[in-house]
């Protein structure tokens, strides 16, 4: 069976790993840790840059940063991770589901306009498959409504939006390290705070609510208990494994485009045939080759597609099941409008595996689904 991902591991992650356990786990050089963050300050030209567990609590900590309460409402799309949702939900804010726009399914910027209310308070925009969302039409709106612009670049590692990094454009960004993710420490994240109005409460509520950060800089004599918080910091044992892979971002970053790259060549005459249509990437956006896909037809050659690729050892998948309609979206958001695109998204999307190394295995899922597209319908 081909996998439908499969971790890339650099030579490092050893060599470090035995590092960080030599000198104690508990040490408080914090060596790897703080050559991560150098790493990330580095490329995405931030000065705020803080390790986090995950980019789902990465998520809840963004909230809690802009103070996000009861009656306070958070546009974001359906066709998203259930933790975007639940990140709001849990201040006891709601999730407001706006449409999608059907090129890069990403946030579209009008039916966030139109889903705004008095009560709206933040934008979180999700660059879905590693492809930036209009963030220039984004800022503009909330800028004239005076609302957090929040990033989930949890798939967009490397991806730039008119040159300038992912989770550097809004007021708060989230990375993932997530074992499906280009770049992993099995569970992993970052979250990047860009407002420098935000950045010093950020960095207390990140460590438990204290000023524990002064303290280690030796700015006050001891730290204490001053605002909400919780354990948001990663190990040095994850660390040590995030910085070898973040030293061969790059890399993989260019084999997974490659990947993309063949894959949106040799399916032309499919587009053509009008069978399924294929990913679109926005003028001045480069993405980072996380996630490839193509739209069919309908849901049932979508669905047909998926089973004549197991049947041949390929697996394929399909996401998000939209959260507007699910029982959690119902009882704690709502939708703005109909969400038609990303209804219709949703169910016609079929995602291929995409990893580096897969070489033959590549030419195989290729040959596959031109067979069961063109030829066989
Ligand atoms: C993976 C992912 C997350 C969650 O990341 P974790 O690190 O697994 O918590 C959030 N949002 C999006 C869009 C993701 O793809």
């Amino acid at each position: 069976m081909i996998p439908f991902n499969r971790p890339t591991f650099a030579s490092n992650e050893t060599a470090y790993l035995l590092h960080a356990l030599e000198q104690g786990v508990s040490s408080t050089g914090e060596k790897f840790s703080l050559r991560c963050r150098r790493w990330l300050s580095n490329e995405c030209g931030a000065e705020h840059v803080h390790l986090v567990q995950s980019a789902t609590v990465g998520l809840e900590l963004a909230a809690l940063i802009c103070d996000l309460g009861p009656g306070d409402e958070v546009i974001l799309p359906s066709f998203t991770f259930v933790g975007c949702a639940n990140s709001v939900a849990l201040r006891g804010a709601t999730p407001v589901f706006a449409d999608i726009e059907p090129e890069a399914l990403n946030l579209d910027p009008a039916a966030v306009e139109a889903a705004i209310t008095a009560r709206t308070r933040a934008i979180l925009a999700v660059h879905y498959g590693g492809v930036p969302c209009d963030m220039n039409a984004l800022r503009a709106i909330a800028d004239r409504h005076g609302l957090f612009l929040i990033e989930d670049a949890a798939q967009a590692l490397l991806s730039r939006y008119h040159g300038r990094a992912a989770g550097s454009l809004g007021d708060i960004g989230v990375f993932s390290f997530h074992h499906t993710k280009n770049v992993t420490c099995g569970e992993g994240g970052a979250i990047i705070v860009n407002a420098p109005r935000l950045a010093d409460r950020a960095e207390i509520l990140h460590q438990h609510g204290t000023d524990l950060a002064s303290f280690q800089r030796q700015q006050v004599d001891r730290y204490t208990w001053l605002d909400l918080g919780s354990s948001y910091v990663p190990s040095e044992i994850t660390a040590a494994v995030l910085l070898a892979q973040l030293e061969q971002a790059h890399q993989v970053t260019l084999q997974r485009q490659a990947i993309w790259d063949k894959y949106q060549i040799a399916f032309a005459d499919i587009e053509s045939s009008g069978r399924a249509r294929r990913p679109m990437t926005p003028l001045n956006v480069t993405h980072n080759g996380h996630i490839y896909y193509l739209l069919a037809e309908t849901q049932d050659t979508r669905d047909a597609l998926i089973r004549d690729l197991r049947t041949q050892g390929i697996t394929a998948a399909f996401h998000y099941v939209p959260l507007h309609n699910s029982p959690g979206g119902l009882r704690y958001g709502r939708a703005h409008g109909t969400l038609q695109v990303t209804e219709s998204m949703a169910s016609r999307i079929v995602r291929l595996p995409i990893w580096p190394g897969m070489a033959s295995d590549q030419d195989r899922i290729i040959t596959a689904v031109t067979d069961a597209l063109i030829y066989q319908s």
